[in-house]
């Protein structure tokens, strides 16, 4: 058997190494140190905001943003349906109740207009409940219409934090994506744009949200000879040793998005030509993705075959391929929260699929991949 293509698999650089020993020699073996400094700066100025704070994990940033907005129980935080639990669970841990907005067609992102109407509905429904926040998530890079989400949000003084974990150097307006939020999150799980094996930072021009995140995300350690607290802390910083990983990723992320736009474009240049397959492309200027996923739509009435069946075929081949995601309104452990629904996420979950889409593809792999699905669209067994 082949070796496996996966969908998105780590890809060092060779420079990782470097600043890893660097954190050995030093023994800055810890959740703080030059590492962790360095990181943070480079995150902060890529994405264009003033502050970073490095984190254990993207779930983990999202709940310090949640916490320090005051999120709590009885309180609304309303969130894109079309998104990974991840989006959504950090508010269930605060005890507040997530509302899920559908999606819009040609970003696949939360819709704007639907995101209004749930405000004015939430509000005529009147009741105790506040609504503390916006989570709005860039899915596989693609930017969300942010101009018109930040309208919304400003008319109605709700802070936006932009879900950003797979979006890392995508670009609305020109503008990074993570910058136009009061805090944003970013992800480095191992299957990411970028990855430090597990980890996540949260982002803000805000610097007193930033050194909060960092007094909490280190147990709310007062200031005091002795241990003392007078608030709830946590155990979320990132290591030393996995911020030099990050850092060597950091010196070649603009190479990395170049070659996951160059997957999609490879993509789109020999499959486009079947009325039945979609792409997730940019819907137009001022959309720039940096293409962690290249997803398509298969019509099966168009095409004559099922994207089950084009799954199939590939991984005949032991080549990874997966439906998108679930909404989270369809998901069971979320049925019993509110929805303002439109069918998109659930027509683009019923035809969607991930394409292989790793920055260390072979050109000879994406060439084998392609001819696979030319095979089976030929066959329409
Ligand atoms: C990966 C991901 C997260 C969570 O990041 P972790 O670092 O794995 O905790 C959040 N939201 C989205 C959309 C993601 O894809």
């Amino acid at each position: 058997m082949k070796p496996r293509v996966y969908l998105s698999s780590p890809h060092m650089s060779g420079h990782e190494l470097k600043y890893v020993h660097e954190a050995f020699d030093q023994n800055w073996i810890a959740p703080l140190g030059p590492n962790v400094d360095r990181f943070e700066e480079t995150l902060g100025s890529y994405c264009g905001v003033k502050h970073a704070a490095a984190l254990s994990s993207g779930t983990a940033a999202l709940h310090l943003a949640l916490v320090m907005l005051g999120v709590k129980t009885g309180d609304e935080v309303l969130v894109s349906s079309f998104t990974f639990s991840a989006s959504v669970n950090p508010i269930v841990y605060q005890g507040a109740t997530p509302v899920f907005i559908d999606s819009e067609l040609d970003t696949w992102n939360m819709d704007p207009d639907l995101l209004e109407a749930a405000i004015l509905d939430r509000r005529a429904k009147g009741g105790t409940n506040k609504i503390k926040a916006i989570v709005v998530v860039h899915l596989y890079g693609m930017p969300a219409k942010m101009d018109k989400i930040m309208e919304v949000a400003n008319r109605y003084d709700i802070p936006v934090i932009e879900d950003a974990a797979e979006a890392l150097g995508s670009k609305y307006n020109g503008k990074a994506l993570g910058s136009f939020g009061k805090m944003a999150i970013l992800s480095f799980n191992g299957n990411k744009i970028i990855t430090t094996s597990g980890g996540g930072a949260l982002i803000s021009d805000d610097e007193s949200l930033i050194k909060k995140a960092r007094f909490l995300a280190t147990q709310a350690r007062d200031q005091a000879p002795h241990y003392q607290h007078s608030e709830i802390g946590y155990n979320y910083r990132m290591s030393n040793v996995l911020a030099g990983i990050g850092r060597g990723q950091m010196e070649v992320i603009d190479d990395r998005i170049s070659k996951r736009r160059e997957i999609y474009s490879y993509y789109k240049k020999n499959l486009d030509k079947f009325e039945g397959i979609k792409f997730l492309s940019e819907p137009g200027i001022g959309y720039f993705s940096n293409f962690w996923l290249t997803t398509v739509l298969i019509d099966e009435s168009k095409l004559g075959v099922s994207k089950e069946k084009i799954a199939e075929e590939l991984a005949k081949h032991n080549i990874e391929t997966r439906p998108v995601w679930k909404p989270m309104h369809l998901q069971p452990v979320f049925k019993n929260f509110a929805s303002y629904l439109n069918n998109n996420s659930e027509y683009l979950f019923k035809n969607g699929l991930c394409l292989p889409s790793g920055s260390n593809m072979s050109e000879t792999t994406l060439k084998q991949i392609v001819d696979i699905i030319c095979q089976t669209i030929s066959k329409k067994s």
